[in-house]
């Protein structure tokens, strides 16, 4: 069903975003809509609302209900024949997948084939971006690059690398089809389960009074953290170039978790005693260290991060001061301001 509907220009080109209502897929759809993209996404049925993140752009977008698990809808979907489809959807966490193995895999791997056999049948000119992760490494040697070979340690890794394997096949077969091996990036939109929001909206509740300890899991994990709306326009170049290819997008730093963490508190004023943790926390198999080594993604693309973990710290913290009715530390806000003038997150 469609939400909204715009008249399509022919001069305008069409996007189509799965996944729109998630972290990338909200700042993705900002990016094209300021580049004049006709912009549709794909939105679950839910009992309660799930489009916080787009609230603020629901009049200037299409939205289509649709679900990763059903086929009838991806050919509906694919009917509109989009010039670039940006497949975002997933059951994105890890910890998570291996409580639900099959539906992970159903979602973020076999999802991803029922787009791609819609594209090749209906709409084969489409472009298409997959959402790869840096997951599919596993512990592996580090840094890991386009040639370290791949060796998935969760349900949801695995899912990611059907799915990269199924991207470059169709790809062979003539589709404009591209991975996007992507390292962790973060953002005040990024969810509360992932490991840097947990940290930085706690942090913002203990400040509030509204919370006391912060209950974490493996502090010794390593990861690669860059800035989400960096990372969407990584994406968009993605599809911009001659022809199709994979890129490895990372900031080729990486810091294990604590040090993410004791940043944050000392940028908030705050101990480490508030900090606990719990074997509930911990993944049945984790990867030790993740670290891009972006080879020559930075050269082909004309691209790379503006921002970096440490004042991603600052951001994020300084964006969940303000959620929780603080006045912010500042430092982060000002990052911000420098690096996007023309783009200032207000509501985040
Ligand atoms: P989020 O978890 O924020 O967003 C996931 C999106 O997928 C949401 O819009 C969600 O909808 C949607 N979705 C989940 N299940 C289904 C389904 N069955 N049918 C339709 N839509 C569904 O993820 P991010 O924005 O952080 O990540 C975007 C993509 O990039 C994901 O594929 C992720 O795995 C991948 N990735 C992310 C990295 C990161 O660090 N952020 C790193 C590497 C890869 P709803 O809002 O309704 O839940
Ligand atoms: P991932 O790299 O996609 O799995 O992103 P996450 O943010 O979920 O996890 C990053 C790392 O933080 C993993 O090694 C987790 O085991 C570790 N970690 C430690 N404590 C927590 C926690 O409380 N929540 C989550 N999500 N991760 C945690």
């Amino acid at each position: 069903m469609k939400r909204f509907d715009k008249e399509r220009s022919d001069l305008t080109k069409t996007a189509f975003i799965t996944g729109i209502t998630g972290q990338d897929g909200s700042y993705l759809a900002e990016l094209l809509l300021s580049k004049g993209y006709n912009v549709h996404g794909m939105i679950r049925r839910s009992s309660s609302p799930n489009t916080s993140r787009i609230d603020h752009i629901l009049n200037d977008i299409t939205l289509h209900y649709g679900d990763m698990t059903d086929s009838a809808t991806m050919s509906d979907i694919i009917s509109i024949e989009p010039d670039e489809v940006y497949n975002l959807a997933a059951q994105s966490h890890v910890g998570v997948s291996f409580d639900c193995p099959e539906y992970t895999g159903n979602v973020t791997g076999l999802g991803v084939t029922r787009i791609l056999e819609a594209i090749y049948e209906i709409s084969p000119k489409t472009k298409f971006y997959q959402a790869s992760s840096s997951e599919l490494f596993g512990n592996n040697t580090c840094p890991q690059g386009i040639l370290t070979p791949m060796r998935p340690q969760s349900p949801y890794a695995i899912a990611k690398l059907y799915a990269y394997w199924m991207t470059i096949n169709y790809r062979d077969r003539g589709i404009y089809a591209v991975n996007g091996i992507m390292f962790n990036h973060e953002s005040p939109r990024r969810g509360e389960e992932f490991v840097t929001r947990k940290i930085t909206s706690s942090i913002a509740r203990v400040l509030a009074g509204k919370q006391d300890k912060i209950v974490l899991g493996n502090l010794d994990a390593a990861r690669d953290w860059g800035f989400a709306p960096d990372y969407v326009e990584a994406m968009w170049l993605m599809l911009q170039q001659d022809e199709p290819d994979d890129y490895v997008v990372g900031t080729e730093w990486s810091l294990r978790i604590w040090r993410f963490l004791t940043d944050a508190l000392d940028y908030a004023g705050l101990g480490d005693a508030i900090i606990t943790t719990s074997a509930a926390n911990k993944r049945p198999t984790d990867i030790d260290r993740l670290q891009a080594t972006t080879g020559s993604t930075y050269s082909r693309l004309k691209w790379k991060p503006t921002l970096y973990w440490d004042d991603l710290v600052k951001v994020m913290v300084d964006a969940d001061m303000r959620a929780e009715g603080l006045e912010p530390i500042g430092e982060g806000d000002a990052i911000i301001r420098k690096l996007y003038p023309d783009k200032w997150w207000e509501g985040d």
